[in-house]
C-alpha cells in the first residue's frame, strides 16, 4: 500500500505505521526519523538543522523534498510505502505530488488520524522514545511502559523523553500543526485520496478503517 498518515503530533502515525509494515511489507518512512537520525549522527544536516527541531520549528520544505526524492525511490518503496510525518506543509504536498506523478506512483490515500487536543497533550508528555537512532522505539509511560523502566524491550539501549518534548517545544509544534500541517486534510480531500480516522480509539480500529476502506477501492 501507498499511504500518507497525516495527524497532529502524538496522534499515532508512527505507532500505525509501524502496524501496518507488518501487513504487507510496505515501508515505513518518517522524516522525524530520519532527521533525528541525522542530529544524532552529527551530519552537516544535522548540525544544520538540530535547534529548529529541538524547538519544535519545521525543517525548510527543500531540504525535506530533497531527502524524500531520493528515499522514494529507493529499492525497497516498491512494496509500498507509509508516509509518517510528511507531507507536513502545502509546498510539500505540492512538491510530492509532481514527484509522484514523475516517477509514475499513484497513491491508495491520506489517512488523517483524528484527536482532541487535550488527548494529544497528554500522550506526548507521556511518550517517551528508544535513543538508539537506528530503533526509535516509542513507548508511552502510562500505556505502554517499557518491560524494565527506562530500558528499551528491543535493543536495551535508554528509553528517554525527546528534546522536542518539553511542554514549551510541544505546544509549539501543535501550533505549528495547526497553522502549516492541518491544511493538508483539505488538499487531500480535494485530491479525493481523504479518509478520516478517529485515533482515540485502539491502533487496531485504525487499522480496520484503513483495511475496510482499501479493500473497497
Ligand atoms: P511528531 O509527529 O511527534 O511531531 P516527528 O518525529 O514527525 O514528530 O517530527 C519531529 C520534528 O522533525 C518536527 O518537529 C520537525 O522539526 C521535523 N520534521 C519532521 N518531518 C518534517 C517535515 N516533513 N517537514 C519539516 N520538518 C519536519
Ligand atoms: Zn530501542
Amino acid at each position: 500500500m501507498k499511504l500518507i498518515l497525516l495527524g497532529a503530533p502524538g496522534a499515532g502515525k508512527g505507532t500505525v505505521a509501524k502496524l501496518l509494515t507488518e501487513l504487507d511489507g510496505s515501508v515505513q518512512i518518517s522524516t522525524g526519523d530520519i532527521l533525528r537520525g541525522a542530529v544524532a549522527a552529527g551530519t552537516k544536516l544535522g548540525k544544520q538543522i538540530e535547534s529548529l527541531m529541538k524547538s519544535g520549528d519545521l525543517v525548510p520544505d527543500d531540504l525535506i523534498m530533497d531527502i524524500m526524492a531520493q528515499r522514494l525511490q529507493e529499492p525497497d518503496c516498491e512494496q509500498g510505502f507509509l508516509l509518517d510525518g510528511f507531507p507536513r506543509t502545502i509546498p510539500q504536498a505540492e512538491a510530492l505530488k509532481s514527484l509522484l506523478e514523475k516517477l509514475g506512483i499513484e497513491l491508495d490515500m491520506a489517512v488523517n488520524l483524528n484527536l482532541e487536543r487535550e488527548v494529544i497533550l497528554d500522550r506526548l508528555t507521556t511518550r517517551r522514545t528508544c535513543s538508539n537512532a537506528d530503533c526509535q522505539a516509542i513507548y508511552n509511560v502510562k500505556s505502554n511502559p517499557p518491560k524494565q523502566e527506562g530500558i528499551c524491550d528491543k535493543c536495551g539501549c535508554p528509553v528517554i523523553q525527546r528534546d522536542d518534548e518539553t511542554a514549551e517545544a510541544i505546544s509549539h509544534r501543535l501550533e505549528t500543526y495547526n497553522e502549516k500541517t492541518a491544511p493538508l486534510i483539505g488538499f487531500y480531500e480535494n485530491e479525493g485520496l481523504l479518509l478520516n480516522v478517529d485515533a482515540a480509539g485502539s491502533s487496531e480500529a485504525v487499522l480496520t478503517a484503513i483495511g475496510e476502506k482499501l479493500g473497497a477501492r
